[in-house]
This record gives C-alpha cells, structure tokens and sequence, in this order.
C-alpha cells in the first residue's frame, strides 16, 4: 500500500502565516513545470516498486490552478508508471475562489474524487487578515457545490488567530458542521520563520496569541465536534461516518509515499528523501538529467521516534511490539507508560497504547518524554 503525493507550487497571492514552497509568478515558466513532474514520474518508477498505490494527493501551493488538461497529463503518468489500484482516493486541495461548476467537472473527468478546500475561516476580517485570495460566502458557495457534484469534500480551518474570541471560534465550528461535512481538519496559528506574520510579530504589529489561548481554543474545538458526533482521529482530523483521508492515514501509519514536485517529501521505511525547494533549480536538474533529491538513512531512533509520535496522534495509537522491533524498550519507557496510564492519559490494551482525551490535550509533550534519545 503506498501513495503518491504531487506539490503544485503555484499560489495566486502569499497567505501571511504561510511557509510552504510556492511562488506567485509562475506563469513564464508553468509548461516547464509540469513537463519536469512528468519527467520525475517517469524517472523515479522504481521507487515505489511493484506496492499498489491507493492514495495520490495534489497539495501545495494550490493544485486548484492547474487546467484540467495539466492534471490529466500528470494522473495518465502515474497510472503508466506505478502500480495504481482501480479505486484511489485522489485529492485536490482546491481554494474556494478556484472552485465553479465548470472546473469540478473537468476534475471529475481527470479523475478527482476528493477535494480538500482551504477555507481557514468563515469570518471575513480574518480571511483579510490572513490575505486569503476569497471571502467566505464563496467557501459556503463552494463546499456546497462540490457535495452536489459528489465530491468527498474536507476543509481546513485555522484556530488560536489574534483577536478570535472562544465564542467567534465556536462560530466558525458551528458554520462548518451546519454544512454538513464529514470531514474536518483545523490547525493552530503558528508563526513560521520568514513569513509576513514573522515580520508583523518581529516589529511588534501583532502580538503572540499566548499558548493557554491557544490551548483553549483547542478544547472548545474537541468538545464542541465530539458533541456534534466527529471523532478526533489525528490530533488536527476530525471525521464522521468513518470518512478518514486515506492518503494522510498512510502517513501516519508509516506506509511508504513518493513526493513529485519541488520540496516534496519520499519515505519507504528506512530512507526520507525531498526535492530542492525551489522551482528553476528543480527544472533545471529534471532538464538535464541530474538528480535535485537529497536523502538521509533512518537510525532506528528515528523509526522508533517517528513512529511513536505519529502513532500516538491518531486514534489507533502505537503497538508496543512493533516499537521494540525497532529498538529494546528500557524500563523507564514502561514506568513513563504505567504513570500515565494511572494519569489517564494513555490506555493501555495489551500492546497498544492510544491517548485519551485528556493525553490529546499534550500529546506532543509525552511523545517528546518517551522519545530515545
Ligand atoms: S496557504 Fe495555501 S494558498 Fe496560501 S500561500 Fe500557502 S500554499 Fe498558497
């Protein structure tokens, strides 16, 4: 089982918080691009070896301004060049502004069959604040016509903003269930090294949310979809009707993935490789033959480290047994385990260990106590 990821490094205008690899004039040199993905799919089929490929996921940037003539041209090549299953989830994160009847039918025709909308908020005044190129009647328009079209359709949202109340908050979580999702990501504000919000923080124009603000927006966000009936299966995923995204599940259940594209991330276990971020070196070298992958060998306290924290996020939780294949459990492991069991923050069912609620709330502080390190 294996997946492949596709970055279109495309956006029409800079969000402030955001430190993906994109870049807004890409016209000159689009055709360049795609024929360089086409060129990297074809060069690097041996990677995933004969695995089947259930899941693709286009990200980015956004994957939403490719020409449904560009996304065929990309999926025919995958299909030619791996395994694929006959029944993959295939998701295209799409920004609301892109999304018309007319596109959504030519993606179906290319073969999209989830789309992951960036919707970050309902609230207008944090839409501008966060320069996203809609407003929000068009992410209501949007969701709304991509479920007509029979879309499996996720959106993400953005809690822990300066100046958004716990109530407004709550409001922004009442506007995405009433739409009927059953699918939700939401992700906390964080301020990235060398975005606008960077600079905004650097010369005092905005001040730091402080954590605890933060951490309560997070509660309100648990508790308010648990009683609207979504279970928290990732920290940041919120699903009903068993409705997960398959592709991001692989990730952290640590299946392997191919990244295609400038700055995109490969894993097949033992290996972690990733494109040069940055889009004329990426063309050049996919030009001329030569490689623009950099790669490191895993140790086995790396497995075992990535392998907790991812497990530990979801709802499945880590198995013990195949932890300790990876490395001897020392007793201070177990004793951390046992303390937190009787702290109920972690269950214990036989080798399996999964956070409570309650664990959830710091699931990245005891990931961090029971790494090897
Ligand atoms: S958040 Fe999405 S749309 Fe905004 S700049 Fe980043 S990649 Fe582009």
């Amino acid at each position: 089982m294996a997946g492949v990821y596709v970055h279109i490094p495309f956006c029409k205008k800079a969000c402030t918080y955001c430190d993906f690899h994109f870049s807004t004039t890409f016209e000159a040199y689009r055709e360049e691009l795609i024929l360089a993905l086409l060129k990297e799919i074809v060069s690097r089929k041996a990677y995933l070896q004969e695995e089947v490929v259930e899941t693709i996921y286009f990200g980015g940037g956004t994957p939403s301004l490719l020409t449904q003539g560009e996304l065929t041209r990309i999926l025919v090549a995958i299909q030619a060049n791996f395994n694929c299953a006959p029944d993959m989830e295939v998701t295209l994160e799409a920004n609301p502004d892109d999304i018309e009847q007319n596109m959504m039918t030519q993606w179906k025709t290319a073969g999209i069959n989830r789309l992951s909308i960036g919707v970050q908020s309902f609230d207008d005044n944090d839409l501008k604040w966060m320069n996203r190129a809609h407003t929000s009647e068009e992410s209501i328009r949007s969701i709304e016509l991509a479920k007509q079209q029979g879309f499996l359709v996720t959106i993400d949202l953005i809690y822990g903003l300066p100046n958004v109340s716990n109530e407004e908050w709550k409001i922004n979580l009442t506007k995405a269930v009433d739409l009927g999702l059953d699918h939700i990501s939401a992700y906390c504000l964080t301020v990235e090294e060398n975005t606008v919000l960077d600079v905004w923080t650097k010369k005092g124009k905005i001040a730091r949310v402080p954590e605890e603000q933060q951490a309560d927006q997070f509660d309100v966000l648990l508790d308010f979809l648990e009683n609207q009936g979504y279970e928290q299966y990732e920290i940041s995923n919120f699903a009903r009707n068993n409705k997960y995204a398959k592709h991001n599940t692989n990730y952290w259940r640590g299946k392997t993935y191919i990244g295609i594209g400038p700055s995109a991330h490969s894993f097949n276990g033992e290996k972690r490789a990733w494109n040069v971020s940055n889009n004329q070196r990426y063309i050049k070298a996919l030009q001329s033959g030569a490689s623009c992958l950099e790669e490191e060998v895993l140790t086995p306290q790396d497995r075992f480290n990535e392998l907790l924290m991812t497990g530990l996020r979801t709802k499945w939780g880590v198995n013990l047994l195949e932890l300790e294949r990876i490395l001897p459990l020392e007793k201070a492991f177990i004793a951390y385990i046992d303390a937190a069991v009787n702290n109920l923050e972690l269950i214990r069912d036989r080798n399996q260990i999964i956070l409570t609620k309650k664990g959830r709330l710091r699931a990245d502080k005891i990931a961090r106590d029971l790494f090897v390190v």
